[in-house]
């Protein structure tokens, strides 16, 4: 099993299954979120649970997709796409070593100009299943 968490600990979660590895998504939702860009791995629901949602809250960003932070501290958490079997959740709010390698990015067409995309595989102009 593994574990995360906001800065504060309002929010905790666990995810009892396989994680997938990280993407980092360069789109403009996600750079206004985090204030650079998301790096996220992914749950299947099935596998995921939260054990401390005091301080959740889920903003809905599109007709399509909500994301879930921490109303506490503001740890940027969860993205749910609706339909999605799965829910993405931010590397960086893992506890310990993520044993996680960077898959690719995606959305880079809507990449910052300031900083260069660098490491992992792919490089998609939009979602990950794209050319
Ligand atoms: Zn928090
Ligand atoms: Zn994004």
């Amino acid at each position: 099993m593994r574990t995360g968490s906001c800065l504060c600990g309002a929010v905790k979660y666990e995810v009892h299954g396989p994680l997938r590895d990280v993407v980092a998504c360069h789109c403009e939702q996600c750079r206004k979120q985090t204030g650079n860009y998301m790096s996220a791995t992914a749950a299947q629901d099935q596998d995921f649970r939260i054990s401390e949602g005091r301080g959740l809250k889920w903003y809905h960003s599109s007709d399509t997709a909500k994301r879930g932070f921490c109303g506490e501290c503001g740890s940027v958490l969860f993205w749910k796409g609706e339909g999605r079997d799965y829910t993405a959740v931010t590397a960086g709010s893992l506890d310990g070593a993520s044993g996680l390698k960077l898959e690719g990015h995606i959305f880079c067409e809507s990449a910052g100009d300031y900083y260069e995309i660098a490491g992992g595989g792919y490089q998609k102009r939009r979602w990950r299943k794209d050319d």
